[in-house]
């Protein structure tokens, strides 16, 4: 007997675990990103160690975060992962991971040179908005939607970089 994503939100609704998600979109946004994407049911303890395909079994996740689940015989650590670890901003945990993950590639902050340059910072702002919004337009179309990984999104970084760097005429390191 299958269950239905409702039947799930609908148990963990009466069941405090804590968790800081909005519960009214719950059903379709992921527990963890708290991005809006098809979500699989993800067994607090996987199937091969007892744990059955009841509600009280299962948590709802995106694929990316599926794969980064904690899969163990205690449920415990699932449990303690994804309170360490959700969002409670919709649709930014992803892009806050691409800006990590960007430091680690490149080995400094995106957009860290721009400080010093003799350029309007509120309009820099309005540029790199409308930069992000062409290139993620672009990986959207490429990539489906909600599949860019943070590696994917620090290069999508590192192009709005370069094209305002060209812009202003600004060297990058
Ligand atoms: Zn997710």
């Amino acid at each position: 007997m299958s269950v239905s994503n409702r039947q799930i939100v609908a148990y963990w609704v009466e069941h405090e675990v804590e968790l800081v998600i909005d519960w009214s979109t719950a059903h379709e946004r992921c527990w963890r990103c708290g991005y809006r994407s098809s979500l699989k049911q993800c067994p607090v303890v996987p199937a091969s160690m007892g744990g059955t395909g009841a509600a009280d079994n299962l948590v709802l996740l995106c694929g990316r975060c599926v794969g980064e689940a904690p899969s163990h015989q205690d449920p415990q650590y699932l449990w303690r992962w994804l309170r360490a670890t959700s969002s409670s901003a919709n649709e930014t945990y992803w892009t806050l991971r691409g800006w990590e993950e960007f430091e680690v590639i490149f080995g400094r902050k995106p957009l860290e040179c721009f400080k010093e340059a003799p350029v309007d910072h509120r309009s820099l702002d309005a540029e790199c908005r409308a930069l992000a919004a062409d290139e993620f337009a672009k990986t959207v179309v490429h990539f489906g939607e909600g599949r860019l990984n943070p590696s994917t999104i620090a290069c999508v970084i590192a192009e709005i970089e370069k094209k305002l760097a060209d812009r202003h005429g600004i060297e990058l390191p």
